[in-house]
C-alpha cells in the first residue's frame, strides 16, 4: 500500500445524523420555541400543569397501553435490554453454570420478568455440553451441542425490556397512578413536550424522532358515579369538548391555516364489539375487492380498514355501516351531547365516520386535525378519550381524554404560511480600536446587555471599515464605534446601518436613544 492510499483511509468517518431524526437550527428554533411558550400559555389558562416525563420506560408499558397488535408496538419501538450489572460480562462456558445460577436468582426475585422455561433449556443443554466436552460423543455432535447452547442462551432473557417511548399517555398515566394522583382534586389537568420514537419510513413531516405536544384530563371514577349516569356522561362530554376548544384555541392563537377538525365516537366496550363484528361481516362479503393490507386487517382489526387511503377501496367503504348507527344508548347520549357542547363553546367540527384512531386504548369520542401545506400528512392533532386505560395499568377505576400535536408538522405549517420568523439579527455591533476602547467596550457590553439588547463584542481589535462589514453581515441595526477619541470625549458614536446616519450620545444618552428605539420598532 503506498503512503498515499494509507492517509486517505484514515480519513476520520464523517458522521450524519441518523436516518428520521434530523437537528433543529437557528433562525427555526425560535419558531419553535415561540410555539411551546404559546402552549404554556394557552394551557395555562385552562388549568393546566406541565409534567416531564421519562423518554425511556419499561416496553411493556407500552405494550399494555397502546396494544401489542398496534404497528406502533409491533414493530416501531426502539427496544433495548438493560441487564442488571452482575450479569453484565457475558460468560465462557467454564462460568456459564454459576452465571445461570445469578439469573435464576433475578427471576425468582422478580428483578428479571422469568422465563423459567428458557432457563431450563440452557441448563439442560449446558449439561449435554459439558458432557460431550467429557469426552463421551465425537466432535461433530459435541460442536452441534455448543452451537445449540449458544443459542438458546441468546434468547434467555438476562434483563428489563425497555423501549424508546412512541407516545406519551401510557407515561402520563403511569404517572398518575404512581404519585397516587387520585388523591388530588379531580379531575387532574396535565400536559408535557418532547421528543417520540418511531421507526417508521421517514418522509415529509414523519420522522423517527419526532415532537408532540401532549395534553390529558385523567378523573377518578365517582364511587355514585352509576346511581347517576346522566350526569357522568354530561360530565364527560363537557370536558371533552373544553379539552377540544383548548386545542384549537392554541391554533387560533399561532394563526396556523386551514384548521380542520373531524369528530367521531367509536363507541365503548358495550357497543363497539358487535359493530366490529358486523364491520367483519360486510367487509368478508367485499374481500376480493380489497387489497392485501385490508384483507389482513378484516381479521386483525376492521375498524383499521375504515382508516385506508387506497384510491380503489374508497367506493367499497363508503357502503359499510356506519358507528353512529350502532352505539348503544349511553354512547349515542354522550356523542350528542359532545357536538352541542362544542356548538355552545364555538368550536366547528366535522363529523366523520370513518376517523377511528391507531391505538387500542381509545373509546367514545375521537377527534383529528389537519392543517394546510402539509401534503398527505396533514394530521397536526390526533386524540381521544380512553376512560379504563388507568385501570388497565393497574390504577383505580378513572376516565381519561387527551390529544397529541404533532409538533414538526405544526412547525411546517406555519412556515408554509410564511409565520416563520425571520434570523433574529443583533441590535448592536461593537466597532472598537485600542486598549483603552477595549475595556469601555467591554463595559458597554455588559450594560447594553444588561438593558436586553442583542450585543456582538468581536474578541480582537478590528479595522473600522471591516468591523462595519462584519456588522452589516450579522444582521446588527447599529455599529457602536468606540475609538480613543470617543473614550477620551466621552461621546460615543453611533451608526445606524440601514441609513448609514452617524449621531454622537454620552453614555446615559445612548442607552436612552436605543431604549426608546427598541420600543418603537417592537
Ligand atoms: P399518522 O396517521 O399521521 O401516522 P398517528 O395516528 O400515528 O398519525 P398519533 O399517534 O395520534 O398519530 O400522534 C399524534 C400526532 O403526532 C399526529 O397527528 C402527527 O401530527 C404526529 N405524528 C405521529 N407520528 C409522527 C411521525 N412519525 N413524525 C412526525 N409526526 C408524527
Ligand atoms: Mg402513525
Amino acid at each position: 500500500m503506498s503512503e498515499g492510499t494509507a492517509k486517505k483511509e484514515e480519513k476520520p468517518r464523517k458522521f450524519q445524523a441518523i436516518r428520521g431524526t434530523r437537528d433543529l437550527l437557528p433562525p427555526e428554533t425560535a419558531l419553535w420555541n415561540r410555539v411551546e411558550q404559546a402552549a404554556h400559555e394557552a394551557f395555562a389558562t385552562f388549568g393546566f400543569g406541565e409534567i416531564r416525563l421519562p423518554i425511556f420506560e419499561p416496553t411493556d408499558l407500552f405494550v399494555r397501553a397502546v396494544g401489542g397488535e398496534t404497528d406502533i408496538v409491533s414493530k416501531e419501538m426502539y427496544t433495548f435490554v438493560e441487564r442488571p450489572e452482575e450479569l453484565e460480562l457475558l460468560p465462557s462456558i467454564s462460568d456459564l453454570d454459576v452465571f445461570l445460577q445469578k439469573v435464576r436468582q433475578f427471576y425468582k426475585s422478580g428483578e428479571i420478568p422469568p422465563d423459567n422455561l428458557a432457563l431450563e433449556l440452557v441448563e439442560n443443554q449446558l449439561k449435554k455440553v459439558n458432557d460431550s466436552l467429557a469426552g463421551i460423543s465425537n466432535r461433530e455432535s459435541r460442536d452441534r451441542d455448543i452451537y445449540e447452547l449458544i443459542m438458546l442462551f441468546g434468547a434467555l432473557r438476562l434483563g428489563n425490556d425497555i423501549s424508546l417511548r412512541p407516545e406519551a399517555t401510557a407515561s402520563v398515566c403511569r404517572a398518575y397512578i404512581e404519585h397516587g394522583m387520585q388523591q388530588l382534586p379531580q379531575p387532574v389537568k396535565l400536559y408535557c413536550m418532547g421528543p417520540m420514537f418511531r421507526r417508521e419510513r421517514p418522509q415529509k413531516g414523519r420522522y423517527r424522532q419526532f415532537y408532540q405536544i401532549d395534553a390529558e384530563v385523567l378523573e377518578a371514577t365517582r364511587l355514585d358515579a352509576a346511581k347517576d349516569t346522566s350526569k357522568e356522561l354530561a360530565n364527560d362530554a363537557a370536558v371533552d369538548a373544553e379539552v377540544i376548544e383548548m386545542v384549537m384555541t392554541f391554533f387560533d392563537r399561532l394563526e396556523l391555516q386551514g384548521v380542520q377538525l373531524e369528530i367521531n365516537s367509536i363507541g365503548c366496550r358495550e357497543c363497539r364489539p358487535k359493530y366490529v363484528e358486523l364491520l367483519r361481516a360486510a367487509l368478508l362479503k367485499v374481500k376480493d375487492k380489497l387489497g392485501p393490507d385490508s384483507q389482513r386487517r378484516i381479521e386483525t382489526n376492521p375498524l383499521r380498514v375504515l382508516d385506508s387511503k387506497l384510491e380503489s377501496e374508497q367506493p367499497i367503504i363508503a357502503t359499510l355501516p356506519h358507528i353512529a348507527d350502532h352505539l348503544c344508548e349511553a354512547c349515542a347520549k354522550h356523542y350528542s351531547a359532545v357536538k352541542r357542547q362544542l356548538e355552545m363553546r364555538g368550536v366547528i367540527y366535522r363529523e366523520n365516520w370513518r376517523l377511528v384512531r391507531g391505538l387500542d386504548y381509545y373509546m367514545r369520542t375521537t377527534f383529528e386535525i389537519t392543517a394546510k401545506g402539509l401534503g398527505s400528512q396533514n394530521a397536526v392533532c390526533g386524540g381521544g378519550r380512553y376512560d379504563g386505560l388507568v385501570e388497565l395499568l393497574g390504577g383505580p377505576p378513572t376516565k381519561g381524554i387527551g390529544f397529541a400535536i404533532g409538533e414538526d408538522r405544526l412547525i411546517l405549517s406555519l412556515q408554509e404560511s410564511g409565520k416563520a420568523p425571520a434570523q433574529q439579527g443583533r441590535d448592536v455591533y461593537i466597532a472598537w480600536m485600542g486598549e483603552r476602547a477595549h475595556a469601555t467596550a467591554i463595559r458597554a457590553a455588559k450594560d447594553l446587555r444588561k438593558a436586553g439588547f442583542s450585543v456582538e463584542l468581536p474578541p480582537v481589535e478590528q479595522k473600522f471599515g471591516k468591523a462595519l462589514g462584519q456588522a452589516d453581515k450579522l444582521g446588527a441595526k447599529y455599529a457602536l464605534i468606540l475609538g480613543d477619541n470617543e473614550v477620551s470625549e466621552g461621546l460615543w458614536t453611533l451608526k445606524t446601518l440601514a441609513d448609514g446616519s452617524q449621531a454622537k450620545y454620552t453614555e446615559p444618552d445612548l442607552l436612552d436613544h436605543l431604549r426608546k428605539s427598541k420600543r418603537v420598532s417592537s
